[in-house]
């Protein structure tokens, strides 16, 4: 299977690593859209939100559990946001579920 984001886990594609554990990786967004923008992404294949399964939720659990973490990590230090965009109309371009965590700064309150 051809994922830039299973490439990225994988090492096989280079980042800017903010947190790596078990079941996630977080890395800096290479466009960043905020002063803080980072990408969360389970390390098993999940193509986004619509495929999040019984089987596969632990990685969705574990995900939310350390993003105060990753958060803090990448420097959001006054609060952030969390968007995860779903399909065509959501505009998500990379098929591997991801998280943008976006901070370090007053975001827009337009969210659309
Ligand atoms: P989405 O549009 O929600 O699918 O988000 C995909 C994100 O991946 C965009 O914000 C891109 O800037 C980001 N992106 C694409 N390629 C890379 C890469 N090689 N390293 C880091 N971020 C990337
Ligand atoms: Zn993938």
């Amino acid at each position: 299977m051809d994922c830039l984001f299973c490439a990225i886990i994988n090492g096989e594609i280079p980042s800017a690593k903010v947190w790596d554990d078990d079941m996630c990786y977080a890395f800096k967004d290479i466009n960043p859209q905020a002063p803080v923008h980072c990408l969360v992404v389970p390390k098993e294949h999940i193509a986004s939100a619509d495929g999040i399964t019984a089987d596969n939720s632990k990685y969705v659990a574990h995900i939310f559990e350390v993003i105060p973490s990753i958060a803090k990590a990448a420097g959001a230090e006054n609060g952030y946001r969390i968007i995860s965009n779903v399909g065509e109309d959501g505009c998500q371009s990379v098929k591997h579920l991801h998280f943008h965590i976006l901070g370090g700064a007053k975001l827009s309150e337009n969210m659309g």
